[in-house]
């Protein structure tokens, strides 16, 4: 069965105008349950990180700096959220949900979380709207856990996984592999295992295409037992920040690509959502329903 981790603090109330889309984390599970994709059943509600385990991928010093909402202006600044008790909550359940995710993938094959993909979290601070890198926490907690041995982490949002790079720079175990806008940000970009660095424009044949020739071959040289895939949909043509033309459809596309290859490979996977911020809700939400979908009809 699909499980699917949701909690109703994923949505944090953010000031008028604020230009983060926060009311997908809504939707998303509503517009899923509405048509009949998953039923309440699918769902489970994660539990709070612990510092344990945050502190595999986090430093205590920043961990310490969260939790006492002890951070500087220009820390608040990069991280782009109001930080307060609430918010830190909201944090811990997501890269919870990702950690319980991987877990559930383990029995199912696949489990997806309704937020996270929080890739421009370091070790030592966040930046650009992520505050804990959720996967880079998950992939730590079972490679610690013996749970995985080589682990794949797929970005394929359209901004570099430049956090998830970094925190695994120095870790023969974990793959990082970000296909993204070469002109995006971060301007300055980390090095991942394997970067791919997108022209402005690119369109769904191109973009699939250059996909599918890259996964195989990453399965032949790396030999992964286990994989997190970042599905942000600011790939979209309508996105305002993506600067790439890929269509909905390509999009979904795109999920399926990852998905088939998982299954073919029987490698378990857990996706978390990332980014997406077109002007209508409706072509974020559709997006990111798409990849629930998706995954129900590939593995189930
Ligand atoms: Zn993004």
């Amino acid at each position: 069965m699909l499980k699917i981790a949701f909690s109703p603090t994923y949505k944090y109330e953010l000031p008028e105008g604020h230009r983060f889309p926060m009311a997908k984390y809504e939707l998303v599970p509503d517009q899923l349950l509405y048509e009949g994709t998953v039923r309440n059943d699918n769902f489970f509600h994660p539990g709070l990180l612990d510092e344990p385990t945050a502190l595999l991928t986090h430093t205590p010093n920043y961990w310490r700096k969260l939790n006492d909402i002890d951070l500087s202006d220009k820390e608040i600044r990069a991280i782009g959220f109001p930080i307060n008790e609430k918010f830190m909550h909201r944090g811990r359940h997501i890269a919870q949900g990702t950690v319980e995710c991987a877990l559930f993938a383990l029995q199912h094959g696949v489990a997806l979380n309704v937020a996270g993909g929080t890739h421009h979290a370091f070790a030592d601070r966040g930046e650009g709207f992520c505050c804990f890198n959720d996967q880079a926490v998950a992939a730590n907690y079972l490679l610690h856990h013996g749970l995985a041995k080589r682990i794949l982490i797929i970005d394929l949002d359209v901004h570099q996984g430049n956090g998830t790079a970094s925190i695994f720079s120095d870790e023969p175990r974990v793959f990082t592999f970000s296909m993204h806008g070469e002109r995006n940000y971060p301007l300055r970009k980390e090095q991942s295992n394997l970067d791919i660095g997108l022209p402005d424009g690119m369109i769904d044949a191109p973009y699939l295409r250059l996909l599918r020739n890259t996964l195989p071959r990453l399965l032949d040289e790396f030999q992964p037992d286990f994989v997190f895939y970042q599905s942000g949909v600011d790939i979209l043509e309508t996105d305002k920040l993506g600067r790439l033309s890929v269509s909905r459809e390509g999009c979904r596309e795109r999920d399926r690509i990852v998905f088939e290859y998982c299954r073919q490979h029987r490698l378990p996977v857990v996706a978390s959502m990332g980014g997406g911020y077109s002007p209508r809700l409706a072509d974020i939400v559709e997006a990111h329903a798409n990849t629930f979908r998706v995954a129900q009809e590939v593995f189930f």
